[in-house]
């Protein structure tokens, strides 16, 4: 296979191959814009090197070839003494992991080609600048030496004086002490050699991929494990030459808002990291008209070809190199949800895009962040002061100033908000398990906004009035105010105001649309139109998984378009579990029939409800299912209340003693349960058919169905069937008899159960914890994480349906109910129903409705009209 492209034989397609940023780069220069030349070096080449351990035959030559041009078109070679030719090698993914990865830059300088690059730019501070940044940067990156110990020397030679305050003679000397720190840490000298530098750098990029932090993020952003870096290796282009040159990233509009306009940092005298990293104060771009008006219009004019070119946000980097634009990078930039759903109508409006490509601009997730809670009145809380608005959302918590503690409070439940000067990749731990993220530093591009936008967290950033002291765990705010570790505060991502004590909360205004309320702004009158639009196109129907008549009457709220499954276990607690204990104790079958009889009229109650709320919506009615034990008391406390009481002991409790001990079960889930209870408990099923039958007569439009759960074989369906046929006739009501699809048996023999059901609704619950032999109760906590670290699964199969297995299974039991029964009605009522991504599978096999938790309705409905497009 071809391992190496140039930037001119890429394009922004190829991602798989080239990694993000290589397509993207290659598609700015085929495009014409100024894109340093350079190539990009295959993630097909990294996925070999990391399985087996080398670099893939003949890679070696082919990086030769294509620095050979590079060096030709330069008109100078790697490292040349006299007038070196420097690149940088960068990581680039597939999927952009934000700090995540290597990166080194100035690769070719020694201590003669630094001579040459002194001479060739007439700057001999520049030179020594780039040299000592090739050192520390190699010696962290590639070698593994503690980035500090480089920090620390520079910190000492430094004083009191600034960066930019140290000449080249400081600079020479801070090489030198570099290069020691190089020998002493690794026993040999920095490689004088370019192209050893360079092949170097490029293992550390492909290692870089598994490192812990880089695997972490993967499993967070659900990125697969298996994918590898790209590297790019870009001839270098200098803003750090002086003042007529820097550095900076933008965006072309507000990743925020979605708003048209000006949104960057630049930072002068600069090469590229820092600004990303948040070390030195930016400016905003606006400034560079100032600086430099010629580049300021070229790189204004490029942002809109870029936006035209990709119809959508993009973001850059560029540098500015004595006065001359070049594009280090673009992609279609992050955003945060409410930018999304704007961002994609305001296309519209410009007509560059249609509304079919709107609806795939969003995603359910989004949706989903955007229904959160917002914070009410905040007058009552004092606000320490406003920072930057990096990613929305509303967060209280107790302040924390290092990832440890983060990971460690919130891990004994403890609400966290994560406080730094700024953030860094290895902060990510506490970013994950903190509520929120406020930092004093950075931009809206820091590293603690992108990837909290990334994540869905609520984020303030660059509150640059609070003083983060991170040693003494604590920050101090305008006039005076100490916030120690542990102090609550609140952080508005909205805003970017931070406040002392906790803020009460408020649903957000997409979450009351959903409930009814009129479209008022213009993020809600944008999700109003991709919702309907969704709606227009989706095949699927959305159905609620609701158990109560307020649940179902807020699914019907938002959107439900009937009940998937209703649950009727639930309604057997409470003050009705004596009545469930009366029906396990009965000893006779009139006494039996007695506690059934006393059921019945709160069943027929709780069905009334439930149809009246969907009325002329299907309501699925799932007879009961969990274990009976499941109603009774624990053995061990009842053991130990009749032991305790001796002879005194109530006779309730010692026949219910037993009744748990007759009970017992060693594997609950797999006994005595569904249909198997409805086979063995004389009229169970039928009272609750009986209560189905009278509650749909009572309501108008009343669409009941009745669904049996656990069914592995025909039979066991038929004879529920007839018993419930012949009460339903009795009562002259029609009502739908299907079943669950939830062990792999049912599916297997789909074609023969079709026979007797009018639907199937797999319960993907059970039959993940089925087909795959996992507890669905235990494993999450015990092993999962283990087995996403070893790439067994990228993501939990009880989150996100597992094609290959149990969707094989719900194929073939698709494909088999159909032949069977062409006109069966087939849903999902597992949690994977609100999953986006099971929804698009359901979509796939051809279900005709997904049933999820009624929160979930709105993301299942966007995600069912993204499907279909
Ligand atoms: C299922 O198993 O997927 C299901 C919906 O039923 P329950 O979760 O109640 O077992
Ligand atoms: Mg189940």
């Amino acid at each position: 296979p071809k391992y190496v492209y140039d930037f001119t034989e890429g394009n922004k397609d190829l991602k798989d191959l080239l990694g993000g940023k290589g397509a993207n780069l290659a598609e700015m220069t085929n495009i014409g814009l100024p894109v340093p030349p350079g190539f990009t070096i295959t993630a097909e080449a990294c996925r070999h090197y990391l399985g087996h351990g080398r670099m893939p035959e003949g890679l070696e030559e082919e990086i030769g070839e294509h620095l050979a041009a590079l060096e030709a078109r330069m008109g100078k070679r790697l490292g040349q003494a006299d007038d070196p030719l420097l690149v940088s090698v960068r990581s680039g993914a597939k999927f952009s992991m934000p700090g995540m990865m290597e990166t080194v830059l100035n690769i070719g300088l020694n201590d003669d080609s630094v001579i040459g690059l002194a001479k060739q730019s007439g700057n001999d501070r520049f030179a020594w600048d780039s040299y000592r940044r090739l050192i520390q940067m190699f010696g962290k990156t590639v070698l593994g030496i503690d980035g500090e110990l480089f920090e620390d020397a520079m910190d000492d030679l430094k004083g009191e004086r600034e960066d930019t305050e140290l000449d080249a003679g400081d600079l020479q000397r801070l090489v030198e002490i570099f290069k020691g720190i190089v020998r002493e840490r690794t026993g040999r000298d920095f490689p004088a050699c370019p192209r050893e530098q360079m092949d170097l750098a490029v293992r550390a990029v492909f290692d870089s991929w598994n490192a812990p932090r880089a695997i972490l993020y993967r499993r967070q952003e659900r990125i697969p494990a298996d994918l590898g870096t790209a590297v790019n290796i870009v001839a270098m282009v200098f803003g750090n030459m002086g003042p007529d040159s820097g550095t900076g990233v933008a965006f072309t509009r507000d990743p925020g808002s979605g708003r048209q306009g000006v949104y960057g940092d630049y930072l002068c005298n600069a090469q590229g990291e820092d600004v990303v990293a948040g070390i030195r104060n930016t400016v905003p771009l606006q400034e560079l008209e100032k600086i430099n008006p010629a580049a300021y219009r070229e790189l204004l004019d490029i942002m809109a070809t870029l936006e035209r070119h990709y119809r959508d946000l993009c973001d850059i980097e560029f540098t500015i190199e004595r006065g001359k634009l070049w594009m280090l990078q673009t992609r279609v930039g992050k955003r945060t949800a409410a930018a999304a759903f704007r961002i994609a109508t305001q296309l519209v409006d410009e007509g560059l895009i249609d509304m079919d490509e709107a609806v795939t601009r969003v995603t359910g997730d989004q949706l989903a962040q955007l229904m959160f809670p917002r914070f009410a009145a905040t007058a009552g809380n004092h606000r320490l002061t406003t920072g930057m608005n990096a990613s929305p959302g509303a967060a209280a918590g107790r302040a924390v100033f290092s990832s440890e503690r983060a990971v460690e409070l919130a891990g004994q439940g403890e609400a966290v908000i994560l406080v730094r000067r700024e953030t860094n990749p290895d902060d990510l731990a506490g970013m994950i398990a903190a509520r929120g993220v406020l930092t004093s530093r950075g931009g809206k591009t820091s590293h603690a906004a992108v990837v909290a936008r990334g994540m869905g967290k609520t984020c303030v950033c660059g509150a640059e009035e609070l003083e983060v002291d991170p040693r003494a765990r604590r920050f101090t705010a305008p006039g005076g105010i100490v916030v120690n570790e542990g102090d609550v505060i609140s952080i508005d991502g909205g805003t970017g105001a931070v406040y002392l004590g906790e803020v009460p909360v408020t649903p957000s205004p997409v979450a009351r649309y959903f409930e009814g309320e009129p479209a008022e702004d213009e993020l809600v009158e944008a999700v109003d139109r991709i919702m309907t639009h969704a709606d227009s196109v989706r095949r699927l129907a959305v159905r609620a998984n609701a158990d109560t008549p307020e649940d179902a009457a807020r699914a019907r709220r938002y959107g439900a378009q009937g009940i998937g499954l209703c649950r009727t276990e639930h309604m057997f607690l409470g003050e009705r579990r004596r009545l469930v204990e009366d029906l396990i104790l009965a000893a006779t079958p009139e006494e039996r029939q007695a506690a059934l009889d006393a059921l019945e009229p709160l069943q027929t109650g709780d069905f009334t409800g439930i149809f009246a709320a969907m009325r002329g919506l299907p309501v699925t009615i799932r007879l009961i299912d969990p274990p009976l034990h499941e109603f009774l008391p624990d053995l061990t406390d009842l053991a130990v209340k009749v032991a305790v009481a001796g002879d005194a002991a109530d006779d309730r409790d010692r026949r219910l003693l037993e009744a748990v001990k007759r009970l017992h079960e060693q594997n609950p889930m797999l006994g005595l349960r569904g249909v198997r209870l409805g086979l063995t408990i004389p009229g169970l099923f039928a009272m609750q058919v009986r209560a189905i039958a009278a509650a749909a007569r009572q309501v108008e439009d009343a669409r009941a169905e009745i669904m049996i759960p656990l069914v592995g074989a025909v039979q066991e369906l038929e004879i529920v069937k007839e018993e419930a046929e012949r009460i339903l006739a009795e009562a002259g009501v029609a009502a739908a008899i299907g079943t669950m699809i939830e062990v792999p048996r049912a599916a297997l023999t789909a074609g023969q159960i079709a026979e007797a059901a009018e639907f199937f609704s797999f319960g993907t619950n059970d039959l993940t914890q089925m087909t795959w032999g996992f507890s669905r109760d235990d494993v999450e906590s015990a092993f999962f994480s283990r087995y996403l670290d070893l790439g067994v699964f990228g993501v939990s199969p009880f989150e996100s349906i597992d094609r290959e297995g149990v969707g094989r299974l719900m194929r073939v039991a698709v494909e088999e109910g159909r032949r069977t029964r062409p006109d069966i009605k087939l849903g999902i009522c597992g949690e994977h129903g609100g999953d986006p991504d099971s929804v698009h599978f359901c979509h796939e096999i051809g279900l005709d409705y997904v049933s999820c938790s009624p929160f979930r309705i709105p993301v299942a409905r966007l995600e069912a009209g993204r499907a279909a497009l």
